[in-house]
């Protein structure tokens, strides 16, 4: 059998085998792009693990308490040299990106203090940690109040506003850098140090906390090369390399860091317990992994907007744009449409591939939403997955694929979906 016949085997029709082979010969270039940042980014994590002296013995479990964690200790140093911050909590008993986000923020303001957001509205889970929807121990129960200033239309930042939003409660600024569920564009770390650079100036001892999920190893540099105070994000996402089963991360200044462990444990007890039961290897050899699950997930996301992008639908970011998060938007203005392309990434994924996903209410989320993930690390969205709200714009948010060769199968299969479902006019 050759490759081809292979893929006709999975149920890849000629015609989509076709249309996107010729498409990724196209690509070499960005793909070429993208191997340099890899490389980079490698380098990176290999000498942070070099340099704090990653001992087989770091990779024994503890449990109970786990006063003396060796191997805890090492992989937080290590993420602290990746992310080039004073101080890391990096712990599988930070259950998700949200908690982590929660973590950071309630544990550095107070009440009477306001959060503000200058990048628009945050990534839904954020809007009950928040309290910008109503919910059950927000910070807005707690006495923080929270302010935002919305990106102006052309995606830029409302520097007036902002200025005029800064005022003397103002303790903490949250920046996104990932899209999330919108199509903004993404941020990249550039634009975010000039954002911290002009907060700072208007009030210099402002945290600047950043929303990291998604962004970690797509650029050489991360929002902590920048100012940010605080990086934050999840390890079943990018820097988990597909092996962590769970947890996530905070990197900032060893203030930061240090208030974020006492809200985590307890005060007093912070950073000195939290059992790691046999986990640290995966958590560690995923971060060494990191850089080129991100390569695969990145080469795919440049693929998926090439081949939707030629068929007449607006993706985000562009066919041609660099990349500064691993997340493919397609707006596809249709429900039956993402339907579609979520039953093909289902059908692609090596575990659950037999099930049909639908949409669904999902805990933090506003409107019903559609996922399509089969994956080794239930919800892990670096494998690849497709999430998409049921609602306007009908914008499908693909990402992952632990390897390229998956993500590309993964594309062919949406768009076979939708040739089957006779969506798609050739
Ligand atoms: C995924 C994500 C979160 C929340 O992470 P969970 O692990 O799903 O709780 C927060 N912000 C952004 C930008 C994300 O992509």
């Amino acid at each position: 059998m050759n490759i081809k016949e292979l893929y006709q085997s999975m149920g890849i029709g000629e015609q989509v085998y076709n249309f996107c082979s010729e498409i990724e010969a196209g690509l070499t270039d960005r793909f070429e792009d993208i191997d340099k940042t890899t490389e980079y980014n490698q380098l990176k994590v290999v000498s942070a693990m070099q340099k704090n002296r990653l001992a087989e013995a770091h990779f024994a479990a503890t449990t109970g308490y786990g006063y003396n964690d060796l191997g805890r200790e090492t992989l937080e140093a290590v993420y602290a040299d990746v992310f080039h911050t004073e101080d890391a909590l990096v712990r599988p008993q930070i259950t998700c990106g949200t908690h982590a986000l929660n973590i950071a923020l309630s544990s550095n303001l107070r009440p009477g203090d306001e959060l503000l957001s200058p990048v628009g509205k945050p990534y839904d889970t954020l809007e009950e940690v928040i309290g910008i929807r109503p919910s059950k121990g927000s910070l807005r129960e707690y006495g923080v109040s929270y302010r935002q200033v919305d990106l102006l239309p052309d995606g830029g930042f409302d520097y007036d506003n902002i200025r005029n939003s800064i005022n003397e409660k103002t303790k903490l600024v949250t920046i996104q850098r990932s899209k999330g569920y919108q199509t903004r564009p993404t941020l990249s770390v550039a634009r975010i140090g000039e954002l911290i650079s002009f907060i700072k100036e208007v009030k210099p001892e402002v945290i600047c906390m950043v929303d990291n999920c998604y962004g970690e190893f797509v650029e050489t540099k991360e929002p902590s090369d920048v100012g940010a105070d605080m990086v934050v994000g999840s390890l079943i996402k990018n820097p988990g390399g597909g092996l962590a089963p769970i947890g996530g991360y905070i990197c900032g200044t060893r203030d930061c860091v240090e208030n974020a462990a006492y809200r985590l444990t307890t005060p007093g007890l912070g950073k000195e317990v939290g059992a790691t039961l046999g986990i640290t290897s995966q958590l560690t050899q995923g971060l060494f992994l990191a850089p080129q699950v991100v390569n695969g997930a990145l080469k795919g996301a440049v693929l998926a907007a090439n081949i939707y992008e030629k068929l007449g639908f607006h993706c985000v970011p562009d066919a041609g744009e660099t990349r500064h998060d691993i997340i493919q938007a397609v707006e596809f203005g249709d429900p039956e449409k993402v339907i579609a392309f979520c039953e093909g990434i289902q059908k692609a994924a090596p575990v659950d591939s037999f099930v049909t996903p639908e949409p669904w209410a999902m805990p933090g989320y506003d409107s019903d939403v559609i996922m399509a993930a089969g994956a080794f690390v239930s919800g892990s969205s670096i494998e690849l997955s497709a999430d998409a709200p049921m609602k306007e714009p009908y914008a499908v948010y693909f990402q992952g694929g632990l390897t390229y060769y998956h993500a590309k199968l993964g594309m062919m299969m949406s768009l076979q979906k939708m040739v089957d479902k006779k969506l798609i006019a050739w």
